[in-house]
């Protein structure tokens, strides 16, 4: 038998920059040394080692959370598969779903619910504004709703739903399960499972936790836990049935081989988590996000989001008419060696404040950038002045 020749390709090495980017866009953000550690650490996926490792990744999220369900679960995939496990475990043909929608991840649960059958009612919350519980309330009125989806921070077009525990009171209160994506914002401000009643919370590991990509987690309350017990309609995921997962992270019982290296890297993320405090970490961020977007005004440029409903975690930037958002984001990265984002269709920057990202250093490097990046691409910016009010609010609340 003949094989043609293999394909020739170049190393990493001339693919890969010398000096690595600093990661300061929506996700993937920068990971400790720990981390990356632990990443590279391959062991058995069965067996008293990963026992050890599993425990102490529950206790650890169960901490992140605020929450004391033993069903706390790692999922082999991306966020989205940790929104798709939520919903496939929870909705079935005709389930009624209300979907609370402020953009791209929040329409996507509404989507993955349709998929499923779901009968999905939309609450599109208008552009830049949060969620409005009195319209929510409205519609969970006219009934029979079963679950409500919604996203803590709207990553896509940095939105924060403000009213978030208002919303899971009346979810609660109208018979629902509550479903809240908190991929960007967990570990980077409030949030308490129990106490706000949240049925189903799903994070990833790459925004606020500073792991890696594709290792996530996800905890189901009591009530939501006994729902999927009394499930009828055939669970048509195998990979993310919670039930067969529930084999592996609660009877330490094979379901398919856990992806070891991520989990590992995910225990020293949450470790981190952990010896760092949730409060002194939310402080850290909301100081950082605060200098930031400071810094970014103070030079003379638009924040995307009116103050009242704008995303710490992810700061959205109006880039200035006649300035292209790419060609700015393409002398960051080539010249400055720094990478944010731009969105989806919107002529718009973000720049991410989860995890490592919210550390003193990489604030002043990625808004000299930015300073720098819109001048030489025909912006007009008091670069001076945003680097003085960045180190002012840094200083005042430091
Ligand atoms: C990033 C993000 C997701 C999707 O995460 P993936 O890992 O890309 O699947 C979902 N929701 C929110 C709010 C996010 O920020």
């Amino acid at each position: 038998m003949k094989y043609p020749k293999p394909p020739s390709v170049i190393s990493l090495d001339n693919i890969l920059p010398d000096e690595p980017l600093l990661m300061m866009g929506a996700g993937p953000v920068p990971i400790p040394h720990k981390v990356a550690y632990a990443n590279s650490v391959v062991i058995n996926h069965l067996g008293d080692t990963m026992n050890k490792v599993i425990d102490q990744v529950k206790v650890m999220s169960r901490y992140v959370f605020q929450t004391s369900s033993s069903h706390v679960m790692g999922v082999s995939g991306p966020a989205s598969a940790a929104m798709e496990m939520a919903i496939v475990n929870l909705v079935e043909p005709g389930t009624k779903v209300l979907s609370v929608c402020n953009g791209l991840f929040s329409r996507r649960l509404a989507e993955m619910a349709i998929r499923v059958g779901g009968e999905v009612t939309r609450y599109d919350v208008p552009d830049k504004q949060s969620a409005r519980p009195e319209a929510i309330e409205a519609l969970l009125k006219s009934g029979g709703f079963q679950v409500l989806t919604v996203v803590q921070g709207e990553t896509s077009n940095t939105v924060w739903n403000r009213e978030l525990v208002e919303i899971c009171r009346l979810g609660k209160q109208y018979g629902c399960l509550n479903v809240v994506d908190a991929v960007c914002t967990l570990s980077t401000m409030e949030m308490e499972m129990d106490e706000w009643a949240v049925d189903v919370i799903i994070t990833g590991g790459q925004k606020g936790l500073s792991s890696i990509p594709g290792v996530s987690l996800i905890a189901f309350s009591e009530d939501a836990w006994s729902r999927i017990q009394k499930r009828n309609a055939p669970m048509t995921h195998w990979c993310l049935d919670a039930r067969l997962a529930d084999q592996f992270w609660d009877k330490k019982a094979y379901h398919y081989t856990a992806p070891v290296s991520g989990i590992l890297a995910l225990h020293e993320a949450l470790r981190l988590v952990c010896d760092e405090t949730l409060p002194a970490r939310f402080r850290r961020h909301a100081i950082c996000s605060a200098a930031l977007q400071g810094g970014i005004e103070a030079m003379g440029l638009e924040l995307l989001i009116p103050a009242e409903a704008r995303l710490p975690s992810v700061v959205g930037i109006t880039v200035p008419e006649g300035v292209s958002a790419d060609r700015v984001r393409h002398v960051m990265s080539e010249v400055h060696k720094v990478e944010i984002s731009g969105a989806f269709g919107l002529n718009i920057l973000r720049i991410g404040q989860m995890g490592e990202q919210s550390r003193t250093h990489n604030l002043f490097r990625t808004l000299h950038a930015l300073g720098t990046s819109m001048r030489a691409t025909g912006g007009k910016v008091d670069l001076p002045a945003g680097m003085a009010e960045l180190e002012r609010v840094l200083a005042s609340r430091g």
